[in-house]
């Protein structure tokens, strides 16, 4: 196999539960980057795709994943991606990190898709929905599709754009709460405030979204530990999201908080 003939554009992260979901980058790195707890795009420029960009790396995947049926029924499996497949894939030369990320998701069936990287809002809606559109055209077994995104940029949108987006095919949001207190967030160079973090993941429930918050314990440190809890439980209450979701502070000496 000419693991060359195809690949696509992947970015560094993605959510914890996600790790077994096709990833697909609509754009790179962060536009805001300056959060000082956050080590994932720093030193790295952010910068938007071309929708035919994207749309070319959708192809490839979906070229891959054709290219894998076809080695299945070569190797006897009629098409499905079994362990045979998959150690095949895994254990041979010459197949790419695209080719494996493709075959452990045909593998584990999840048929979910995260959009890479932090903030795919920050697109213009006609070209969010034109992608997600083809998207779900190509891999029509796509059930659900997934994305980072600032509350800064959420609040940008109308809600009727909202709709849009997820009508066209983005089932969840993803959104670094961290702290509902304001000190802390001004602190730690958030870029957002608690009322825009409230506006924000209240907007995507109006638009029919699911919303994941993600807090950070610990990122108030001894002084502001007990405002940090009690503001956030506060934001978290006026949002009401689907899913909340804890990630302890870490201080690498990679991180400027360090
Ligand atoms: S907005 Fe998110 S990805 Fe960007 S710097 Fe802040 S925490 Fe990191």
């Amino acid at each position: 196999m000419d693991d060359r003939q195809y690949s696509f554009e992947q970015g560094p992260i993605r959510p914890p539960n996600e790790a077994r979901s096709l990833l697909m980058r609509l754009t790179r790195n962060c536009p805001w980057n300056k959060c000082l707890f956050c080590p994932v795009y720093k030193r790295r420029k952010f910068s938007l795709r071309t929708v035919a960009e994207i749309k070319q790396d959708i192809l490839s995947a979906k070229q891959i994943a054709d290219e894998i049926t076809r080695l299945s029924r070569q190797l006897g499996a009629a098409g499905k991606v079994t362990d045979q497949v998959v150690s095949h894939i895994f254990n041979q030369s010459g197949f790419s990190d695209n080719y494996r990320s493709v075959a452990a998701w045909l593998y584990y069936r999840t048929d979910a898709c995260f959009l890479q990287d932090a903030d795919n809002l920050v697109m213009k809606t006609d070209d969010l929905v034109d992608v997600l559109a083809f998207l779900r055209s190509t891999f029509p077994q796509i059930s659900r599709v997934t994305t980072y995104a600032r509350s800064r940029t959420v609040v940008r949108k109308s809600i009727d754009a909202l709709i849009r987006i997820r009508e066209a095919g983005l089932d969840r949001i993803h959104i670094g709460l961290e702290t509902g207190h304001d000190p802390l967030l001004k602190l730690m160079k958030k870029g957002v405030t608690a009322a825009q973090q409230i506006e924000a993941g209240q907007k995507v429930v109006a638009a029919g979204m699911e919303l994941s918050e993600y807090v950070m314990p610990g990122l108030g440190g001894q002084q502001m530990w007990e405002e940090h809890a009690r503001n956030t439980a506060r934001v978290l209450n006026k949002i009401n999201p689907h899913f909340i979701r804890l990630r302890s502070l870490r201080v690498p000496s990679r991180v400027p908080l360090y």
